[in-house]
């Protein structure tokens, strides 16, 4: 297991985990750890850890992009099955369904 003087992880002693170069920070992806570093170490970043952190924010943001569409999508489809089955339930009320 891993510790720094900030906070404790769970890190299993053989595990590569990527970790930050200015506090130690164990991350189970290289691209997480750029965001970390460039969120977190902004003045301290090398050209080389700006790069990587301008190129995973901007995965990031397509990634996240994508989700917005997503989560669009399932709303509308979820709020036209509310709607037509609230339309086939008051079907008969209204004098529209078959006899
Ligand atoms: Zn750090």
């Amino acid at each position: 297991m891993s510790t720094n003087t900030q906070q404790a992880y769970a890190v299993p002693d053989d595990a590569d985990a990527p970790t930050c170069d200015h506090c130690g920070a164990p991350f189970p992806t290289e691209r997480i750890r750029a965001l970390h570093e460039g969120q977190t170490h902004p003045d301290e970043l090398t050209d080389d850890q700006r790069e990587r952190f301008e190129a995973a924010a901007a995965e990031e943001s397509d990634d996240l992009r994508l989700f917005r569409f997503k989560a669009l999508g399932g709303l509308v489809v979820v709020y036209f099955v509310f709607l037509l089955t609230y339309a086939l339930a008051t079907a008969e009320e209204i004098g529209f369904a078959a006899a």
